[in-house]
Protein backbone atom coordinates (compact mmCIF):
# COMPACT_ATOMS: atom_id res chain seq x y z
CA UNK A 1 0.00 0.00 0.00
CA UNK A 2 0.89 3.41 -0.84
CA UNK A 3 1.82 5.92 1.98
CA UNK A 4 0.61 9.50 1.32
CA UNK A 5 2.22 12.42 2.34
CA UNK A 6 -0.42 15.30 3.67
CA UNK A 7 0.03 19.06 5.23
CA UNK A 8 -2.66 20.64 7.09
CA UNK A 9 -2.83 24.14 5.94
CA UNK A 10 -3.78 25.48 9.19
CA UNK A 11 -1.58 24.13 11.87
CA UNK A 12 0.85 23.36 8.86
CA UNK A 13 2.01 19.69 10.45
CA UNK A 14 3.03 17.46 7.35
CA UNK A 15 2.18 13.56 8.37
CA UNK A 16 1.93 10.45 6.74
CA UNK A 17 -1.27 7.93 5.87
CA UNK A 18 -0.80 5.08 4.57
CA UNK A 19 -4.03 4.59 1.84
CA UNK A 20 -4.91 2.05 -1.26
CA UNK A 21 -5.27 3.43 -4.19
CA UNK A 22 -8.85 3.57 -4.18
CA UNK A 23 -9.35 5.60 -0.54
CA UNK A 24 -10.71 8.70 -1.02
CA UNK A 25 -7.61 11.11 -0.33
CA UNK A 26 -7.97 13.13 3.07
CA UNK A 27 -9.24 16.49 3.18
CA UNK A 28 -9.66 17.31 6.65
CA UNK A 29 -6.73 16.92 9.85
CA UNK A 30 -8.02 15.01 12.16
CA UNK A 31 -5.95 17.19 14.79
CA UNK A 32 -7.39 20.13 14.24
CA UNK A 33 -9.77 20.51 12.00
CA UNK A 34 -7.93 22.29 9.07
CA UNK A 35 -8.00 21.36 5.33
CA UNK A 36 -5.15 19.22 4.04
CA UNK A 37 -3.45 18.90 0.82
CA UNK A 38 -1.59 15.78 -0.60
CA UNK A 39 1.74 16.11 -1.08
CA UNK A 40 4.09 13.94 -3.73
CA UNK A 41 5.82 11.12 -1.64
CA UNK A 42 8.55 10.70 -4.48
CA UNK A 43 10.84 9.02 -1.63
CA UNK A 44 7.97 6.34 -1.33
CA UNK A 45 7.47 5.40 -4.70
CA UNK A 46 11.18 5.07 -5.27
CA UNK A 47 11.72 3.18 -2.68
CA UNK A 48 9.14 0.47 -4.21
CA UNK A 49 10.71 0.52 -7.53
CA UNK A 50 14.00 0.47 -6.21
CA UNK A 51 12.78 -2.68 -4.48
CA UNK A 52 11.85 -3.97 -7.39
CA UNK A 53 14.93 -3.30 -9.51
CA UNK A 54 16.98 -4.62 -6.63
CA UNK A 55 14.59 -8.13 -7.21
CA UNK A 56 15.30 -8.25 -10.41
CA UNK A 57 18.98 -7.65 -10.33
CA UNK A 58 19.58 -10.09 -7.65
CA UNK A 59 17.32 -12.64 -10.34
CA UNK A 60 19.61 -11.78 -13.17
CA UNK A 61 22.73 -12.17 -11.05
CA UNK A 62 22.49 -15.56 -9.56
CA UNK A 63 21.61 -16.59 -13.36
CA UNK A 64 24.75 -14.85 -14.35
CA UNK A 65 26.89 -16.46 -11.81
CA UNK A 66 26.70 -19.99 -14.29
CA UNK A 67 27.41 -17.57 -17.24
CA UNK A 68 30.85 -15.87 -16.89
CA UNK A 69 29.52 -13.66 -20.09
CA UNK A 70 28.88 -11.01 -17.18
CA UNK A 71 32.21 -10.07 -17.36
CA UNK A 72 32.43 -9.04 -21.06
CA UNK A 73 29.41 -7.15 -20.28
CA UNK A 74 31.24 -3.45 -20.50
CA UNK A 75 31.35 -2.11 -23.96
CA UNK A 76 35.12 -1.35 -23.66
CA UNK A 77 35.44 -4.71 -23.68
CA UNK A 78 33.73 -5.79 -26.82
CA UNK A 79 36.26 -4.20 -29.43
CA UNK A 80 38.60 -6.71 -28.17
CA UNK A 81 36.42 -9.90 -28.40
CA UNK A 82 36.37 -9.63 -32.83
CA UNK A 83 40.42 -9.58 -32.30
CA UNK A 84 40.62 -12.41 -30.32
CA UNK A 85 38.05 -14.44 -32.89
CA UNK A 86 40.66 -13.40 -35.62
CA UNK A 87 43.55 -15.05 -34.37
ZN1 LIG B 1 -3.88 20.76 11.28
Amino acid sequence: MPVYEYRCDTCGQTFELIQKFADEPLTVHEGCGGPVHRLLSAPALQFKGTGWYITDYAKGKSSASSTPATKETPKADAPAKPSTDNK
